[in-house]
């Protein structure tokens, strides 16, 4: 069980995140809006170069829109108390751990052990 405080670092940490990947998803979306305007009247002219660069900001959007969502059930999971508690074992998850990663839903011990069955690479933690 967290504490009050633990709670509320956690839920500042959460809503930076959040508040972050918003800013910058609006700047890549100012982006594609100026790409468009700039279209008219234009030739082919760095067609090429543009393109990648669009690609390029479309997989940062979805790897944001997945992250959002991770922030979003955390901070459900964090208003509902159960935020510290591994969903693979029920137990506490250390503190250090949600500070660190605060989207993360599984206890360093279940978090090792899942990486080991799943792929042999070394552990994220
Ligand atoms: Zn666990």
């Amino acid at each position: 069980m967290l504490t009050r405080d633990q709670t509320e670092a956690l839920r500042e940490r959460l809503t930076a995140q959040r508040r972050q990947i918003v800013s910058s998803a609006q700047s890549a979306l100012g982006f594609s809006m100026d790409r468009d305007r700039d279209r008219v009247g234009r030739d082919s002219l760095d067609e090429s170069t543009e393109e990648a660069m669009y690609s390029t900001q479309l997989r940062l959007h979805d790897r944001e829109t997945g992250l959002l969502a991770k922030i979003d059930a955390a901070l459900e999971r964090l208003e509902q108390g159960e935020i510290d508690q591994c969903e693979e074992c029920g137990e506490d998850i250390a503190f250090p751990r949600l500070l660190a990663r605060p989207v993360t839903t599984l206890c360093i011990e279940c978090k090792a052990e899942r990486e080991e069955s799943e792929d042999r690479r070394p552990t994220d933690l």
